[in-house]
Protein backbone atom coordinates (compact mmCIF):
# COMPACT_ATOMS: atom_id res chain seq x y z
CA UNK A 1 0.00 0.00 0.00
CA UNK A 2 1.03 3.32 -0.63
CA UNK A 3 2.25 5.85 1.72
CA UNK A 4 -0.24 8.30 1.98
CA UNK A 5 0.55 11.95 3.50
CA UNK A 6 -2.29 14.26 3.99
CA UNK A 7 -2.26 17.74 3.15
CA UNK A 8 -4.38 20.38 5.32
CA UNK A 9 -4.35 23.83 5.75
CA UNK A 10 -7.59 26.40 5.89
CA UNK A 11 -9.20 28.19 2.90
CA UNK A 12 -6.68 30.39 1.63
CA UNK A 13 -3.84 29.21 3.28
CA UNK A 14 -1.85 27.45 -0.05
CA UNK A 15 -2.47 24.21 0.02
CA UNK A 16 -2.92 23.71 -3.60
CA UNK A 17 0.18 26.23 -4.62
CA UNK A 18 2.16 23.73 -2.33
CA UNK A 19 0.68 20.46 -3.58
CA UNK A 20 1.63 21.85 -7.09
CA UNK A 21 5.40 22.00 -5.97
CA UNK A 22 5.49 18.67 -4.98
CA UNK A 23 3.78 17.36 -8.30
CA UNK A 24 5.72 19.50 -10.57
CA UNK A 25 8.98 19.03 -9.29
CA UNK A 26 9.00 15.63 -7.65
CA UNK A 27 6.07 14.46 -9.43
CA UNK A 28 3.70 13.06 -7.00
CA UNK A 29 0.72 12.01 -7.63
CA UNK A 30 -1.76 14.43 -6.28
CA UNK A 31 -5.68 13.19 -4.66
CA UNK A 32 -7.56 16.70 -4.39
CA UNK A 33 -10.53 16.09 -2.62
CA UNK A 34 -11.98 19.22 -3.62
CA UNK A 35 -11.97 17.77 -7.27
CA UNK A 36 -13.20 14.59 -6.26
CA UNK A 37 -16.37 16.36 -4.74
CA UNK A 38 -17.23 17.90 -7.73
CA UNK A 39 -16.45 15.15 -9.77
CA UNK A 40 -19.26 12.99 -7.89
CA UNK A 41 -21.88 15.59 -9.08
CA UNK A 42 -20.56 15.85 -12.78
CA UNK A 43 -23.58 15.36 -15.08
CA UNK A 44 -24.78 11.61 -15.22
CA UNK A 45 -23.26 10.77 -12.67
CA UNK A 46 -24.85 8.68 -9.64
CA UNK A 47 -24.24 11.59 -7.09
CA UNK A 48 -26.39 14.11 -9.37
CA UNK A 49 -28.94 11.83 -10.38
CA UNK A 50 -30.27 11.16 -6.71
CA UNK A 51 -30.52 14.56 -6.15
CA UNK A 52 -32.44 15.40 -9.24
CA UNK A 53 -34.56 12.40 -7.97
CA UNK A 54 -34.68 13.87 -4.18
CA UNK A 55 -35.24 17.86 -4.97
CA UNK A 56 -36.65 17.78 -8.39
CA UNK A 57 -35.10 19.29 -11.63
CA UNK A 58 -34.56 22.52 -10.49
CA UNK A 59 -31.69 21.52 -9.03
CA UNK A 60 -29.95 21.50 -12.61
CA UNK A 61 -28.93 24.60 -14.82
CA UNK A 62 -30.03 24.39 -18.39
CA UNK A 63 -26.64 22.88 -19.55
CA UNK A 64 -27.43 20.10 -17.12
CA UNK A 65 -24.54 20.88 -14.14
CA UNK A 66 -25.60 20.83 -10.61
CA UNK A 67 -27.55 24.28 -9.43
CA UNK A 68 -25.43 25.14 -6.55
CA UNK A 69 -26.97 28.30 -5.81
CA UNK A 70 -30.35 26.55 -5.50
CA UNK A 71 -28.74 23.65 -3.61
CA UNK A 72 -27.74 26.33 -1.19
CA UNK A 73 -30.88 27.98 -0.93
CA UNK A 74 -32.46 24.97 -0.48
CA UNK A 75 -30.22 23.79 2.20
CA UNK A 76 -30.46 26.84 4.36
CA UNK A 77 -34.53 26.79 3.90
CA UNK A 78 -34.21 23.07 5.41
CA UNK A 79 -31.19 22.73 7.28
CA UNK A 80 -31.86 18.60 7.67
CA UNK A 81 -31.22 18.63 3.93
CA UNK A 82 -27.44 18.78 4.73
CA UNK A 83 -27.42 15.46 6.13
CA UNK A 84 -29.23 13.86 3.59
CA UNK A 85 -26.59 15.38 1.08
CA UNK A 86 -23.40 14.60 3.00
CA UNK A 87 -25.25 10.86 3.56
CA UNK A 88 -25.30 10.67 0.13
CA UNK A 89 -21.75 12.11 -0.85
CA UNK A 90 -19.56 11.07 1.41
CA UNK A 91 -19.51 7.29 0.48
CA UNK A 92 -19.17 8.44 -2.81
CA UNK A 93 -16.45 10.82 -2.48
CA UNK A 94 -14.81 8.34 -0.04
CA UNK A 95 -14.74 5.68 -2.63
CA UNK A 96 -14.06 7.85 -5.34
CA UNK A 97 -10.32 8.95 -3.37
CA UNK A 98 -9.97 5.21 -2.56
CA UNK A 99 -10.61 4.50 -5.94
CA UNK A 100 -7.66 7.03 -6.81
CA UNK A 101 -5.08 6.12 -4.85
CA UNK A 102 -5.23 2.88 -5.46
CA UNK A 103 -3.94 4.07 -8.88
CA UNK A 104 -0.58 6.40 -7.16
CA UNK A 105 2.20 5.21 -9.31
CA UNK A 106 4.71 8.16 -7.40
CA UNK A 107 6.45 6.38 -3.90
CA UNK A 108 4.09 8.02 -2.31
CA UNK A 109 0.58 10.09 -2.52
CA UNK A 110 -0.48 13.24 -1.69
CA UNK A 111 -4.00 13.38 -0.60
CA UNK A 112 -5.17 17.34 -0.28
CA UNK A 113 -7.97 17.61 2.32
CA UNK A 114 -9.16 20.84 2.88
CA UNK A 115 -11.71 19.58 6.13
CA UNK A 116 -9.18 16.67 6.78
CA UNK A 117 -9.31 17.72 11.28
CA UNK A 118 -12.72 18.95 10.69
CA UNK A 119 -14.07 15.49 9.03
CA UNK A 120 -11.88 13.14 11.40
CA UNK A 121 -9.83 12.15 8.50
CA UNK A 122 -6.64 11.46 10.25
CA UNK A 123 -7.39 7.86 10.51
CA UNK A 124 -6.50 7.52 6.91
CA UNK A 125 -3.68 9.05 6.05
CA UNK A 126 -0.11 8.43 7.30
CA UNK A 127 1.59 11.51 8.09
CA UNK A 128 0.24 15.09 8.25
CA UNK A 129 1.54 17.84 6.40
CA UNK A 130 0.44 21.16 7.70
CA UNK A 131 -0.08 24.36 5.68
CA UNK A 132 -0.15 27.02 8.12
CA UNK A 133 -0.62 31.08 8.00
CA UNK A 134 -1.57 33.82 9.66
CA UNK A 135 -6.02 33.85 10.09
CA UNK A 136 -4.93 37.94 8.35
CA UNK A 137 -2.81 36.54 5.50
CA UNK A 138 -5.70 33.62 4.76
CA UNK A 139 -8.49 36.33 4.64
CA UNK A 140 -6.72 38.86 2.31
CA UNK A 141 -5.81 36.22 -0.18
CA UNK A 142 -9.28 34.54 0.18
CA UNK A 143 -10.94 37.87 -0.71
CA UNK A 144 -8.47 38.46 -3.63
CA UNK A 145 -9.18 35.05 -5.45
CA UNK A 146 -12.62 34.49 -4.72
CA UNK A 147 -13.72 38.32 -4.77
CA UNK A 148 -15.72 37.86 -1.55
CA UNK A 149 -15.81 40.19 1.02
CA UNK A 150 -13.56 40.77 4.04
CA UNK A 151 -16.95 39.45 6.46
CA UNK A 152 -17.69 36.38 4.05
CA UNK A 153 -13.89 35.02 4.32
CA UNK A 154 -14.05 36.15 8.41
CA UNK A 155 -17.19 33.67 8.25
CA UNK A 156 -15.85 30.87 6.18
CA UNK A 157 -12.45 30.65 8.53
CA UNK A 158 -14.42 31.11 11.74
CA UNK A 159 -16.84 27.57 10.41
CA UNK A 160 -13.48 25.60 10.68
CA UNK A 161 -10.96 24.22 12.52
CA UNK A 162 -8.64 27.21 14.59
CA UNK A 163 -5.34 27.42 13.32
CA UNK A 164 -4.36 25.73 16.52
CA UNK A 165 -6.71 22.62 16.53
CA UNK A 166 -4.90 22.13 12.96
CA UNK A 167 -1.35 22.05 14.32
CA UNK A 168 -1.79 19.88 16.97
CA UNK A 169 -1.94 17.35 14.78
CA UNK A 170 0.59 18.29 12.30
CA UNK A 171 3.24 15.83 11.71
CA UNK A 172 4.89 18.72 9.68
CA UNK A 173 4.30 22.40 8.60
CA UNK A 174 4.84 24.72 6.05
CA UNK A 175 4.26 28.44 6.67
CA UNK A 176 2.96 30.22 3.82
CA UNK A 177 2.98 33.81 4.76
CA UNK A 178 5.64 35.44 3.00
CA UNK A 179 4.10 36.79 0.09
CA UNK A 180 5.52 34.75 -3.27
CA UNK A 181 8.50 36.84 -4.18
CA UNK A 182 11.32 34.85 -5.90
CA UNK A 183 13.24 34.48 -2.00
CA UNK A 184 10.22 33.18 -0.75
CA UNK A 185 9.59 30.64 -3.40
CA UNK A 186 13.05 29.10 -2.99
CA UNK A 187 12.29 28.78 0.53
CA UNK A 188 9.59 27.12 -0.14
CA UNK A 189 10.44 24.82 -2.55
CA UNK A 190 13.69 23.85 -0.54
CA UNK A 191 11.27 23.03 2.44
CA UNK A 192 9.14 20.64 -0.36
CA UNK A 193 12.25 19.27 -1.13
CA UNK A 194 13.07 18.54 2.52
CA UNK A 195 9.95 17.01 3.09
CA UNK A 196 10.18 15.36 -0.41
CA UNK A 197 13.37 13.23 0.47
CA UNK A 198 11.84 12.69 4.23
CA UNK A 199 8.61 10.88 2.68
CA UNK A 200 10.44 8.87 0.26
CA UNK A 201 12.76 7.76 3.26
CA UNK A 202 9.57 6.83 5.62
CA UNK A 203 7.85 5.14 2.01
CA UNK A 204 11.33 2.94 1.87
CA UNK A 205 10.23 1.51 5.44
CA UNK A 206 6.32 1.13 4.99
CA UNK A 207 7.11 -0.95 2.01
P1 LIG B 1 -5.84 26.87 -0.81
O1 LIG B 1 -5.70 25.77 -1.84
O2 LIG B 1 -5.29 26.49 0.52
O3 LIG B 1 -7.23 27.45 -0.69
P2 LIG B 1 -4.28 28.42 -2.72
O4 LIG B 1 -3.04 27.61 -2.99
O5 LIG B 1 -5.35 28.43 -3.76
O6 LIG B 1 -4.89 28.06 -1.28
O7 LIG B 1 -3.79 29.90 -2.40
C1 LIG B 1 -4.76 30.93 -2.15
C2 LIG B 1 -4.43 32.15 -3.01
O8 LIG B 1 -3.25 32.75 -2.50
C3 LIG B 1 -4.17 31.81 -4.47
O9 LIG B 1 -4.64 32.87 -5.26
C4 LIG B 1 -2.64 31.72 -4.53
O10 LIG B 1 -2.15 32.05 -5.81
C5 LIG B 1 -2.22 32.76 -3.48
N1 LIG B 1 -0.99 32.39 -2.75
C6 LIG B 1 -0.65 31.19 -2.26
N2 LIG B 1 0.53 31.27 -1.60
C7 LIG B 1 0.91 32.55 -1.66
C8 LIG B 1 2.04 33.28 -1.16
N3 LIG B 1 3.00 32.71 -0.45
N4 LIG B 1 2.11 34.61 -1.43
C9 LIG B 1 1.14 35.22 -2.15
N5 LIG B 1 0.05 34.60 -2.65
C10 LIG B 1 -0.05 33.29 -2.40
Amino acid sequence: MTMIVGLTGGIGSGKTTIANLFAQHFKIDIVDADVVAREVVEPNSVGLKAIVEHFGVEMLTQDGQLNRAQLRERIFAHPHDKQWINDLLHPLIRQRIDQQLQSVQSAYALLVVPLLIENDWQKNIDRLLVIDVEPHTQIMRTCQRDGVTEQQARSILASQASREQRLSYADDVINNDAPLDEQAKQKLLSQVTVLHKKYLALSEQIR
